[in-house]
């Protein structure tokens, strides 16, 4: 099998039966205020939307039904990567399929890990110019 490169190593392991993706989480977008994170209001239909200036995720988010379903147990819940993740993102790792013995088994512990961030990337987080 083709071992996977950039954006896929980062967003996907296929290595057993599990099939983890990282995700991106929109609501850490809101919490940590992030300068990327962008909204815009459609005069047409009336609607407000967020998306990520980054693309870290793709498409955008309808903010009504991302507050309704943060209002839920569960959250919005994460967004398929797009792009590598700047440090101040928050993703996590979810896998698809549960079972037992071997073809389950993790031979890739280091996915479970933060991605190391791309060269360049502090100086595309700008939080440290916001505080100032
Ligand atoms: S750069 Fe990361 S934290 Fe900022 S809006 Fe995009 S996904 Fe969210
Ligand atoms: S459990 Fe480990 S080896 Fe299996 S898909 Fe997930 S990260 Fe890859």
């Amino acid at each position: 099998m083709r071992a996977p490169s950039g954006i896929e190593s980062v967003r996907e392991c296929r290595q057993c039966c599990a099939f983890c993706d990282r995700l991106v989480y929109p609501a850490g977008c809101v919490e940590a205020q992030c300068p990327f994170l962008y909204f815009y209001d459609d005069e047409a239909s009336g609607r407000r939307y967020m998306g990520c200036l980054h693309k870290v995720f793709r498409g955008e988010i309808d903010v009504e039904l991302f507050e309704q379903a943060q209002r839920t147990r569960q959250g919005f819940g994460g967004m398929r990567l797009a792009a590598h993740p700047l440090p101040l993102c928050r993703t996590g790792v979810e896998r698809a399929y549960y079972g037992s013995g071997p073809a389950f088994e993790c031979v890739n512990p280091d996915f479970w890990q933060e991605p190391d961030p791309l060269p360049g990337d502090g100086a595309f987080d700008l939080r440290d110019g916001l505080d100032r």
